[in-house]
């Protein structure tokens, strides 16, 4: 018999979920997913929790037909409407609407261990980039892997965020999870990223016209490749990495492009001190404000970090509606909380991401609400925020970051069937009368026992149906080991800061 070990890397991610999912599958007897036809069986969980954007309903059933939330209500009504339905028992299970994650760098998976304690821009001088000892195929292979996390910790869309998505772009829609491909360039000639260092060195920018021309052209090539498809789960956002290295052209490009194709678009905003210090030496603006001069910000715009910004750029961030993305996990490794309160209050709508290393916005979740708390040192402390408000923001403001409102973000009738089962019955999340609390509070990303995205099970009691999950890791595992030994060959070991020998 065939096993998944006799597959190449290539073939694994090469046809990608059904190619070599549905080989491995049919080795060990267990189906493939493949998309669901129009008219399948409808899918009724029964006698479950639902999670809506009022509270809960306990004790009812959810019936999913033709990718859709058709029915919700008491098991006696809603089962009998549907006499072929494949049941799903939800006794001691709680339905949840699909989490959003609205910004993730796939590919930097490979960059674990590297990245999250050396501040930013990371101050580890490494000899060799793990990224640049990556084959092409393992490059989608991190990618992939990525995907499989975000999907096994109850995410059901997500927006990466690199350049140079197409060589990917299959791989990771053919995991199932509704996806929103942030191609993103710049065209700055001189330097990147701000820096203490680069800011003290840094020259008036100078900017690109055929950088500029190039990027836009990848933009367009995979908007006409990809966006709408997979039944509209694919969508194409323009993006620029960050606003010291884009031209004032370059940002009406984008958000000219955006308006032409009814699309987002999305930057990397106010990160550092020194990228606010740079915007002012040579443009004397604030980075928002440098971004509202050249008619960026609106409703369209989905803003990432804004972790060092002004009353004013808070201001102009609300007034405009912009989307902000708040990426609480990796604010606290930075050490560096966002004023989320103003930015609402001001009139922005919040939504929230993970950013490098993690794709477990779950996780983000907790961290995002504990962070928070502390950050408002409140008269009365330990109220605000509250679970149900981090949580709204992760799936309503997530589905409107990614203009689909009305399609996802809440377990409502007519909204698509993005939901995740969580189990219950665990001895960290009973007993619970308020599971949304508990479950943010207490619970764990493998508390997710299935998924489904536009009413296709990607994932059921734990088992991955899209790719081959167990060869895949393997695999990764195998590329992770090799890269850090030869980072650390190239350029000794990885220093950990602030460390020195106690005992
Ligand atoms: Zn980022």
């Amino acid at each position: 018999m065939r096993t998944s070990l006799d597959l190449t890397r290539r073939q694994l991610l090469a046809g990608a979920g059904a190619g070599a999912a549905a080989l491995f599958l049919e080795s060990t007897g267990v189906q493939a997913q493949t998309p669901r036809p129009q008219g399948a069986r409808p899918i009724v969980f029964t006698h479950t929790t639902v999670v809506t954007v009022d509270g809960q309903m306990d004790d009812v059933a959810l019936a999913v037909e033709n990718g859709v939330i058709a029915a919700i209500g008491p098991t006696e009504q809603v089962q009998p409407r549907y006499p072929n339905a494949d049941v799903y028992d939800g006794r001691g299970k709680a339905l949840f609407p699909g989490l959003i994650n609205c910004h993730a760098h796939l590919s930097a998976t490979i960059e674990r261990g590297f990245n999250e304690d050396f501040g930013f821009p990371n101050n580890l001088k490494l000899a060799v980039q793990p990224n640049s000892l990556l084959s092409p195929d393992e490059r989608v292979l991190m990618s992939v892997i990525g995907m499989i996390e975000a999907m096994k910790t109850g995410t059901t869309t997500i927006i990466e965020n690199v350049g140079g998505i197409a060589r990917e772009a299959k791989a990771i829609a053919d995991t199932g999870l509704r996806c929103v491909f942030a191609e993103s360039f710049n065209d700055r000639e001189n330097a990147g990223v701000m820096s203490a260092e680069l800011l003290v060195k840094s020259e008036k920018p100078t900017y690109s016209a055929r950088l500029r021309d190039e990027g836009m052209q990848r933009i367009a090539d995979l908007h006409s490749a990809w966006h709408g498809k997979q039944n509209g789960r694919i969508s194409v956002f323009p993006a620029v990495a960050h606003a010291e290295n884009c031209s004032g052209e370059l940002l009406q490009a984008i958000r000219g492009f955006a308006e032409k194709h009814d699309l987002g678009y999305t930057i990397h905003a106010n990160q550092s001190t020194w990228e606010a210090d740079y915007m002012v030496k040579w443009h004397g603006l604030r980075p928002i404000e440098y971004l509202a001069k050249y008619d960026f910000l609106g409703p369209r715009f989905i803003a990432a970090h804004c972790r060092y910004v002004s009353a004013n750029e808070i201001a102009l961030l609300g007034r405009s509606r912009t989307i902000i993305s708040h990426q609480p996990g990796m604010a606290g490794n930075r050490g560096a909380n966002p004023p989320i309160p103003e930015l609402r209050a001001a009139g922005a709508t919040i939504a929230m991401g993970t950013d490098n290393n993690t794709n477990d916005v779950f996780t983000v979740l907790r961290v995002g609400l504990i962070t928070e708390r502390m950050r408002r040192n409140d008269a009365t402390p330990g109220i605000l925020p509250q679970p149900e408000d981090i949580f709204e923001d992760c799936t309503l403001g997530g589905a409107t970051a990614v203009r689909q409102p009305k399609a996802i973000g809440s377990l409502e009738v007519g909204k698509k069937a993005d939901l995740i089962v969580v189990n219950t019955l665990k001895p960290h999340l009973v007993p619970s009368g308020r599971i949304l609390s508990t479950w943010i509070h207490n619970g764990q990303p493998s508390d997710v026992e299935s998924s489904m995205v536009d009413g296709t099970f990607v994932m059921r009691n734990g088992k991955v149906l899209t790719v081959d999950e167990a060869s895949l890791v393997a695999e990764a595992d195998k590329v992770g080991q090799r890269v850090w030994k030869r980072v650390v060959e190239a350029g000794g070991p990885i220093p950990i800061p602030g460390r020195s020998r106690r005992r």
